[in-house]
């Protein structure tokens, strides 16, 4: 179940966006160590520079989301160079919360017209003073 947006009090627009949050995601995935070379041109000597590391195949799949929320996208998946683990950010809404607009309207120039609108009306009904 999710919550509908908040709709605007003046106009009844529907207004605003979900309110999410990202949440990282680390996983195992298979690597590799690979040397990494150059061939030098005057020699034809090749010298290992280091070794680095790198998937071993296709990365395996990020874990399934077990949250309460709704998963609304999953980033680019990428191998940590610090731990050499997958890493991504995947984005979360809680299925209710929204953000944005001028709640409870959906612009600022809603609730300045709500605003005048309502002034006018008090000073329409206002009983009028009567001078002696
Ligand atoms: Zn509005």
């Amino acid at each position: 179940m999710t919550t509908p947006k908040p709709t605007c009090v003046h106009c009844g627009q529907p207004y605003g966006r979900r309110a999410t949050t990202d949440e990282v995601v680390r996983w195992d995935t298979p690597t590799k160590e690979v040397e990494q070379f150059y061939t030098d041109r005057l020699t034809g000597q090749t010298i290992i520079t280091g070794k680095m590391v790198v998937l071993d195949g296709e990365p395996n799949p990020p874990p399934r989301y077990t949250g309460n929320g709704i998963v609304v996208k999953n980033g680019h998946a990428y191998l940590s160079g610090d731990n050499h683990r997958m890493v991504m950010y995947r984005t979360i809404w809680d299925g209710e919360s929204w953000v944005g607009g001028y709640e409870p309207f959906c612009t600022l120039r809603c609730a300045l017209d709500y605003a005048r609108k309502a002034y006018a009306r008090a000073t329409a009904a206002r009983p009028r003073v009567v001078s002696k």
